[in-house]
C-alpha cells in the first residue's frame, strides 16, 4: 500500500503541452478520480505515474520512493486499461497467471531443464507454481469469475471480460491501482453495474486506486477525492461532495452535475448588505448573510450560477427553501418520471429547471420559476473564479 505524490509535473511533446505543473498527493488506500474533458490531460498523467510516458519536468514519488527514473515494471502497480488487452489464445486463468509466471520464471523449457540437472530448483517452481495457483483463484473468487478460469477470451461477455483484465491485476497484488477508462467499452447497464463492484473492491483491497474517465457521474460516484483537469492544468481537488456544493471555478462548477449548472450573466447593485441582482430580465435580492464577498463587486456584471435543481416551478416550491422569481417561457419539457426537466427562456438567456412531476407547465407556456436564493454560485467574469 502507498500514496502518490506529484511534484510539479509538467509534460510537453515538441510545443503541445500536455500537463502543466501538477501538484498532487494521493493518499495511502484513497479512490482519487481524473476527471475532465478529452485532451485536458488525464491519461497523460497516469501514464507518466505507470512509467509509460516521460516525464519532462517535476517528480513522481510512490510512497517515500521517487520512482521518475523508474522502470515500469519496478514501480509496484498495476494497470487496467479501456481495451481489455487480454491474450487471445491463452484461458482466462493463463491470462490471470501470466504476469506472475513471467516474473517466477516457471516456463515449461526451465522447469524441464531443472526437474534433469537441478532438483532444489525444481521444487522452488512448484512452490512458485502452487502460490500462483492461489492467487489466481483468489482473485477469481473475489471477481466471481471462478467458473470462467477454462474459457478463452473469445467466449465471453464484454463485461466478463473487463473482469478478467482486472483480474489481471490484482493478482500482482501491487501497492497502487490505475484504470485508465476501464469501462467505457461497456453498455450503459454494465458500466453502472461495475462501478459499483469497482467500488466495493477497492474497499475489500483497501489498497491506492488512481482512475480515469471523462464521464462526471463515474467520478462522482466512485471518488473518494477527485481530480477535475483541463487544458493539462488540475483546476480543483476535492470531495465529490465539496465539488459540486463549491466549485473553485466556473468550469468546475459547469463540468460537474448533470444537467450543468446554469449561468446568467448579471449586474451586482445595492450596498454590502442588500445586494440586488439584476439579470436582462428579473431581479432577485440576495438574502444579507449570503452577500459575502459579492459587496466587492457591486457596480460589476459577475456570473451567476444556478443547479437545475434549485429552480422550481413557483407552484411547487418545497418548504423552508429562500426563493426569488422570474418569469420564464417553457420551451422544450422532458418527463423523467419522478421529475420534469424544463428548458426555459428568460430574456436572451436559455436554461433548465428539475422540478416537481406536478408542475402544469408545457412548450409554449409562461410560467414563474423560483430560484434557491440559499444556493447561487457567483463567478468573476475576469478569471471565472468562484466569488466568495
Ligand atoms: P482523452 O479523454 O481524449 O483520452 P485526455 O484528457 O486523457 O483525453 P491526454 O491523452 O492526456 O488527454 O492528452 C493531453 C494532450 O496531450 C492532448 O492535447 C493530446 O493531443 C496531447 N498528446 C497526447 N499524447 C501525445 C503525443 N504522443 N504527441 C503529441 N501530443 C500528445
Amino acid at each position: 500500500m502507498a500514496s502518490v505524490t506529484f511534484n510539479n509535473v509538467a509534460k510537453r511533446y515538441g510545443n503541445v503541452t500536455a500537463v502543466h505543473d501538477l501538484n498532487l498527493e494521493v493518499a495511502d488506500k484513497e479512490f482519487l478520480v481524473f476527471v475532465g474533458p478529452s485532451g485536458c490531460g488525464k491519461t497523460t498523467s497516469l501514464r507518466m505515474l505507470a512509467g509509460l510516458e516521460e516525464v519532462t519536468e517535476g517528480k513522481i514519488l510512490i510512497g517515500d520512493r521517487d520512482v521518475t527514473d523508474i522502470a515500469p515494471k519496478d514501480r509496484d502497480i498495476a494497470m487496467v486499461f479501456q481495451s481489455y488487452a487480454l491474450y487471445p489464445h491463452m484461458s482466462v486463468y493463463d491470462n490471470l497467471a501470466f504476469s506472475l509466471r513471467l516474473r517466477a520464471k516457471t516456463g515449461r523449457v526451465r522447469k524441464l531443464i531443472t526437474l534433469v540437472f537441478n532438483r532444489p530448483a525444481y521444487q522452488k517452481i512448484r512452490d512458485q507454481e502452487a502460490d500462483i495457483d492461489q492467487r489466481v483463484h483468489k482473485a477469481a473468487q473475489t471477481l466471481l469469475i471462478e467458473q470462467l478460469l477454462p474459457r478463452k477470451p473469445k467466449q465471453l461477455s464484454g463485461g466478463q471480460r473487463q473482469r478478467v483484465a482486472v483480474g489481471r491485476a490484482i493478482v500482482r497484488e501491487p501497492k497502487v491501482f490505475l484504470f485508465d477508462e476501464p469501462l467505457s467499452n461497456l453498455d450503459a447497464k454494465l458500466r453502472v453495474q461495475t462501478r459499483a463492484e469497482i467500488t466495493k473492491l477497492h474497499q475489500q483491497l483497501g489498497t491506492t486506486f488512481i482512475y480515469v474517465t471523462h464521464d462526471q457521474v463515474e467520478a462522482m460516484t466512485m471518488g473518494t477525492r477527485i481530480a477535475v483537469m483541463k487544458d493539462g492544468a488540475l483546476q480543483q481537488v476535492d470531495s465529490p461532495q465539496n465539488l459540486y456544493d463549491r466549485p473553485a471555478n466556473q468550469f468546475v462548477a459547469g463540468f460537474i452535475g448533470s444537467p450543468s449548472m446554469n449561468f446568467f450573466d448579471v449586474l451586482l447593485k445595492g450596498t454590502r448588505d442588500n445586494v440586488i441582482v439584476e439579470g436582462d430580465s428579473f431581479q432577485l435580492n440576495i438574502p444579507a448573510e449570503r452577500t459575502k464577498g459579492l459587496d466587492q463587486y457591486l457596480g460589476q456584471t459577475v456570473s451567476m450560477g444556478v443547479r437545475p435543481e434549485d429552480l422550481h416551478d413557483a407552484n411547487f416550491i418545497p418548504p423552508n427553501v429562500h426563493t426569488g422569481t422570474l418569469d420564464a417561457q417553457v420551451d422544450v419539457t422532458e418527463l423523467m418520471g419522478n421529475e420534469v426537466y424544463l428548458y426555459l427562456l428568460t430574456g436572451k438567456s436559455s436554461y433548465v429547471a428539475r422540478v416537481d412531476p406536478r408542475t402544469k407547465a408545457r412548450v409554449g407556456n409562461k410560467v414563474q420559476m423560483a430560484a434557491n436564493l440559499d444556493n447561487l454560485h457567483f463567478f468573476s467574469k475576469s478569471n471565472e473564479k468562484a466569488i466568495r
